[in-house]
């Protein structure tokens, strides 16, 4: 297992776009899946791009596990390679976002974008596919299909003033037990 330190905010590697996979099955590929599958649980995040463990491709991975911050409904591990949004429903909505690459400022911040959206990609096996997704697993894929084009979600903020550490994000958004 290969647990790879995630590049942080400003460095140039996440401020630039990603370039196309050419060959799913190559060894480089294999290997970028399996670092961001290891990574991403590690670090205890639901989705990871490969710019973020600091690789120039157009990959990314989600798995919107249980955490203590939110009832999340569960998905399984997904990968995308070369992944296009092809649908966004035009309602938005505000939610809460952080950032593995944002983790040493422990920001956590509102951003508005589209509700639901349908994406294609092919999968680690190289089989084209298509999700649509809503929730929490529709902004995950949003989020991280920007890091692909060098977009950080702090440049999508909606309302500076309402910005908090994570110590605040916890005590706010933990959903109590009964
Ligand atoms: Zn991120």
């Amino acid at each position: 297992m290969i647990i790879e330190e995630i590049v942080q905010i400003c460095n140039p590697i996440l401020n630039r776009p990603s370039k196309f996979v050419v060959s799913v099955n190559s060894v480089e590929t294999k290997r970028v899946i399996k670092n961001l599958a290891d990574s991403v649980r590690h670090h205890g995040l639901i989705g990871m791009a490969a710019s973020q463990i600091g690789e120039k491709l157009r990959i990314f991975v989600t798995e919107v596990r249980k955490t203590k911050y939110r009832n999340l409904k569960t998905d399984k591990l997904r990968v995308y390679i070369n992944p296009e949004i092809v649908w966004s429903s035009k309602k938005e909505v505000v939610i809460y976002e952080g950032c593995g690459s944002v983790a040493y400022a422990k920001l956590f911040a509102p951003v508005r974008r589209p509700e639901k959206i349908t994406i294609e990609a092919l999968d680690e096996n190289g089989n084209i596919f298509r999700l649509s997704a809503d929730g929490m697993l529709a902004r995950v894929i949003q989020h991280e299909f920007d890091h692909l084009n060098g977009i950080e979600f702090t440049e999508k903020i909606t309302d500076m003033r309402k910005i908090m550490s994570s110590e605040e994000y916890r005590k706010r958004m933990v959903i109590k037990k009964p």
